[in-house]
């Protein structure tokens, strides 16, 4: 069995390296733009090129410009993001009426035009549109499905920063996942609650719906006075007038709109810093607060023990929402403070806090990335067992490949596909996702031992803070930094193959 030799492999931070310059996004490849349908605008549009012929423009509107993208080719949620263009931030300003259960919201969303864009796609989801600029100037747009389309009045250059505002209102819609799962706007006991993991950020507000956008974000949230809105970020003010109160979030640090959130309703606020200065905002559903009082206490010690071996804390607050467990059907990694329903153990809250350097800091590329998410948070919690007189990761991973550990339930699940290599968008969050990530993940350390381990694993978060990365990126950041080693069998067996392997 591994045994740790003593506790300074852990200690050693690695060095800070200065952040690579920035890498550009990943060139989105167009597709065919989706025939419009024949609408009057676009009649009136290509009878006055027919008619013009040879001229470079028709009514002031540029026509070197074409249409972004519906989507960035997500192997999993193709409709999901949009191509031409990159969002910098989003500025939500939104009123909710949990009575009435109706949300208004104006989205003032600056973005970088990544081509020359006659038209471009933003991703919502019900919601009744009522009014989008560009440049401050009326645009026309047209829906389909989870598509804005949106046709500026002027072509928008490559290169150029522009800001959209799209007004909407409506009653959002909570969405079933392939899985079953439900997400997007949850109607709470009391208030309510928008998680967004894969798709769910659609329903409460317009942009672009792919991990691989990120963006800085301000939140302004007018609820009925007597009742809180909690969201990412930090609070930068609290007013009340006139029987409202409006709630102002900021949250400065790139964030993918699945893990943004919103939680309207009754809760206990406890606000706290960590040792080092870490402004900690805990809101708690006063039916949870007896329950999730103690746990919740541990916050500050999760993230100096995450923050010890996983490298310095990636956001500027940390924190938690806890609603009642009929509220949701899992917890999320929302950034800086994940969504519990009802009190999580510690366990979960490990699990939760870990997915802020993996998966909220260093996000998927894709959906198919998955297990770099799920795969590190479940080793974190390993890992926190080893370290406080539970079992040690290599029993866990001895306890999985035998089939006797207590989760998951059927043991075999593990084995049903390669945790890099979901089938569908149904199983993206299944058991070969966790506990086969995790168990990549163990495989690498006891390859490399410790020391080389935790400073891969420091180093790949330090590497790809607040960016993105893929399955790819991890192999080969692995195997850059243990250049002796020999990783085919990890990655071909358990990584990428199929069936369980045949050595533990
Ligand atoms: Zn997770």
């Amino acid at each position: 069995m591994l045994r740790r030799g003593g506790g300074a492999a852990r200690g050693r931070r690695l060095p800070l390296r200065p952040p690579d310059p920035p890498t550009p996004r990943p060139p989105r490849i167009t597709n065919v733009p989706r025939p419009p349908g024949i609408t009057p605008l676009t009649l009136a549009r290509s009878l006055c090129l027919t008619l013009v012929l040879g001229l470079t423009a028709c009514g002031g509107e540029g026509v070197h410009g074409k249409p972004g993208a519906a989507g960035v080719h997500d192997p999993y949620f193709p409709k999901s993001g949009n191509g031409g263009y990159d969002v910098t931030h989003y500025g939500l300003t939104l009123s909710y009426d949990p009575r009435g259960k109706r949300l208004t919201g104006t989205a003032d969303i600056t973005a970088r035009a990544l081509q020359n864009l006659s038209a471009f796609h933003l991703d919502l989801l019900g919601m009744n549109v009522s009014d989008v600029t560009v440049e401050g100037r009326k645009a026309r747009w047209s829906r389909a499905g989870q598509e804005l389309t949106v046709r500026p009045a002027d072509d928008l250059d490559k290169g150029r920063t522009f800001r959209a505002t799209v007004r909407y209102s409506g009653s959002p819609r909570t969405i079933t996942d392939p899985d079953g799962s439900k997400e997007g706007w949850l109607r709470t006991a009391d208030g309510a609650l928008g998680l967004g993991e894969p798709t769910g950020s659609m329903a409460w507000f317009p942009g672009d719906h792919h991990p691989s956008d990120k963006a800085s974000y301000d939140v302004r949230v007018s609820v009925p006075e007597g009742l809180q809105a909690v969201s990412n970020g930090e609070l930068r003010s609290e007013t009340t007038s006139g029987g409202r109160t409006t709630y102002a979030w900021h949250t400065a640090e790139p964030m993918a709109s699945y893990v943004a959130t919103l939680a309207i309703g009754h809760y206990d606020i406890t606000r706290s810093t960590t040792k080092k200065g870490l402004p900690v905002y805990v809101a708690v559903d006063p039916t949870q607060a007896k329950a999730s009082r103690k746990v919740l206490a541990g916050i500050p010690g999760i993230i100096d023990w995450e923050a010890y071996n996983f490298g310095p804390y990636p956001f500027s607050s940390t924190g938690a929402i806890v609603d009642r467990a009929d509220d949701a059907g899992y917890a999320l990694e929302t950034q800086n403070r994940p969504v519990f329903p009802g009190a999580p153990d510690t366990a979960t809250l490990v699990h939760e806090l870990a997915h802020q350097w993996f998966g909220d800091s260093v996000t998927p590329k894709s959906w198919r990335d998955m297990w770099l998410n799920e795969g590190f948070a479940t080793y974190a919690e390993w890992l926190w067992q080893e370290d406080h007189d539970g079992e040690s990761a290599d029993e866990i991973f001895h306890a999985l490949y035998k089939g006797d550990y207590y989760e998951p339930a059927d043991n075999s699940e593990i084995w049903a596909f390669p945790p890099a290599d979901p089938p569908d968008a149904a199983h993206i969050s299944d058991p070969p996702v966790y506990y086969r990530g995790a168990m990549v993940l163990h495989k690498i350390r006891r390859l490399v031992g410790d020391d080389a381990f935790y400073d891969i694993v420091q180093g790949w978060a330090a590497t790809h803070r607040h960016r993105n990365a893929d399955t790819a990126d991890f192999t080969a950041y692995v195997e850059k930094s243990a250049p002796d080693k020999d990783f085919s069998g990890i990655w071909d067996h358990w990584l990428h193959g199929e069936g369980r392997p045949d050595h533990p």
